[in-house]
C-alpha cells in the first residue's frame, strides 16, 4: 500500500467512525446551538424543499424563471397539455410562448394575476400550439384581466394563412360570447392586439420593450408560416423552437442560449407501437415532419446551450429512458426532457431544475386595476319570447338581494 492510499484509507475509516458516533449519539454530543440545527422533529418551516410552490418565491432582479405548462401532444391529457412555456424575468416581465390545448389550466396554476400575462407569442397555428388562446383570452376577462391581450404570430404565404386572419376569425367565432359580456362586465381585457410579423425574418426583432428583445427565425414545419423565438434580456438568452424540422437558422442563432427548447418527437418505433402509425407514417411524421430524439441531439450538439430542453412527446416512465438513450447517441450536454410543471431557474451560477407543486383549487387573483362599471345600457337584452319563460322566484331571490344590500349598504334590485 502506498502512503497516499494509506492516508486515504485512514481518512475513510475515520469518516465512517465519525458518522457512526454522530448518528449513534445524536444531539447529546452536540452543543446547544447545534442541537437546534439537527432537531429531528422541527416545528419551523423548511425553506429548502426542492419543489417550486407558485406564488411563494421572489424572483431575483437578475434571474429568469421558465415553467413548462404544456409539453405533450395535440390531444391534451391529464399529465401533459399541448405546447406552452412561461418565461418570467426578474424585471417583472412575463411572456407566454405558445398556448396549446389544455395549457390554460396550467397557466392558472401559476397564480399570476392575468394583467401580468398579457403577452403571447405563437410559433405556428397548429391547434396544439394555440388551441387554448380563446379560453385564455375570453376566460381571462372574467378572471380579472383588465388590459388588452397582446398576441404575436407569423404571417403565412397568403393573407388567410397568417395570424391576423386566424384571430379575426376567432373573434367571429365568439361573437355570441362577447355579446353576453357587453354592458355586463368591465370588458377591457377582451381587446385583442395582434402583431403579425413576416415568417421569413431571420433573427428579426419583433419585440423590444423594457430591456427585453425578442427575435424570430423561420422554422420548417407544416406550411410556410412557422417560426421559432429568441428572447434576450440581462445577458440571458432563451430560445423556443415551437415545432420545427432541424434547421440552419436555429443552429446558428440559438448558439449561446442559456435554455434552448426544441421539439424532440417520439421515435418512429414508438409511433408505430404505441400510436398505431404505419411504419412509413412513423418515419415520415417522426423524422421528416418533426424532429426525432437523435436529430434533436444533433441540433443541440451544434448549438451547445447551457441546458437543452426537449419536449413534445408523451413523457412516461417507460418512454423517457428510450428517448434519453436516443438523444445521448448525438448529444452529451446538459439535458431536460420536459414534462408539465417542470421549472428552471436561471442565474449566472447555474440552472436549478425543479417540479412545481400545483394547487388544484386555484381561484383567480384579484384585479390589480380598479374595475370600471360597465354601461348597462350596452347590454343586449333577451327577446320577449325568452323573457316569457322566466320563473323569477321573488321569495327566493329577494332575500339574496337583501343580504347583499345589508352587507354593502346598497339598494340593488333583481334585473330580470
Ligand atoms: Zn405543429
Ligand atoms: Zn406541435
Amino acid at each position: 500500500m502506498t502512503d497516499r492510499k494509506r492516508i486515504l484509507t485512514f481518512l475513510s475509516i475515520a469518516t465512517v467512525l465519525a458518522l457512526a458516533v454522530g448518528y449513534g449519539v445524536g444531539v447529546n454530543m452536540a452543543s446547544e446551538d447545534q442541537a437546534i440545527a439537527v432537531e429531528l422533529s422541527p416545528v419551523k418551516a423548511n425553506p429548502d424543499r426542492d419543489r417550486y410552490f407558485p406564488g411563494t418565491e421572489d424572483l431575483a432582479p437578475d434571474e429568469m424563471r421558465v415553467v413548462a405548462l404544456g409539453t405533450g401532444m395535440p390531444s391534451a391529457r391529464p399529465k401533459q397539455a399541448a405546447a406552452c412555456f412561461l418565461v418570467e424575468l426578474g424585471n417583472g416581465d412575463k411572456f407566454l410562448f405558445d398556448i396549446g390545448s389544455g395549457s390554460h389550466e396550467r397557466i392558472a396554476a401559476m397564480k399570476i394575476p392575468y394583467d401580468y400575462l398579457d403577452k403571447v407569442f405563437i410559433g405556428h397555428l397548429h391547434v396544439d400550439h394555440y388551441g387554448d388562446l380563446p379560453t385564455f383570452w375570453l376566460g381571462g376577462t372574467v378572471m380579472n384581466r383588465l388590459v388588452p391581450l397582446r398576441v404575436w404570430g407569423p404571417n403565412g404565404s397568403t393573407p388567410e394563412l397568417g395570424t391576423t386572419a386566424a384571430l379575426e376569425h376567432m373573434k367571429q367565432m365568439y361573437v355570441w360570447d362577447i355579446g353576453t359580456r357587453s354592458g355586463v362586465i368591465d370588458f377591457r381585457g377582451g381587446e385583442l392586439q395582434v402583431n403579425e410579423f413576416p415568417f421569413d425574418g431571420i433573427n428579426a426583432v419583433i419585440y423590444d420593450e423594457n430591456g427585453v428583445v425578442i427575435r424570430s427565425i423561420p422554422a420548417i414545419h407544416g406550411l410556410d408560416g412557422a417560426v421559432s423565438f429568441i428572447l434576450e434580456w440581462n445577458g440571458y438568452k432563451f430560445v423556443y423552437g415551437s415545432d420545427t424540422y432541424p434547421n440552419t437558422w436555429y443552429i446558428e442563432h440559438a448558439k449561446g442560449a442559456d435554455i434552448a427548447i426544441h421539439e424532440c418527437f417520439l421515435p418512429p418505433t414508438l409511433l408505430v407501437e404505441k400510436q398505431g402509425f404505419s411504419p412509413l407514417e412513423g418515419l415520415t411524421v417522426g423524422t421528416q415532419g418533426h424532429t426525432s430524439p437523435e436529430q434533436f441531439g444533433k441540433v443541440m450538439a451544434m448549438v451547445e446551450p447551457r441546458l437543452a430542453v426537449g419536449y413534445h412527446f408523451y413523457n412516461d416512465f417507460d418512454i423517457e429512458p428510450e428517448v434519453r438513450d436516443r438523444v445521448r447517441k448525438t448529444y452529451d450536454g446538459e439535458l431536460s426532457l420536459a414534462v408539465d410543471y417542470m421549472v428552471w431557474n436561471v442565474t449566472r451560477d447555474g440552472i436549478r431544475v425543479r417540479m412545481a407543486v400545483k394547487d388544484e383549487e386555484v381561484w383567480p387573483s384579484p384585479a390589480i386595476r380598479e374595475k370600471i362599471s360597465p354601461d348597462f345600457r350596452d347590454a343586449i337584452t333577451f327577446s320577449e319570447f325568452t323573457l316569457s319563460g322566466r320563473e323569477a322566484f321573488p321569495e327566493v331571490v329577494g332575500p339574496i338581494y337583501e343580504e347583499i344590500n345589508e352587507i354593502y349598504g346598497t339598494d340593488f334590485k333583481p334585473g330580470l
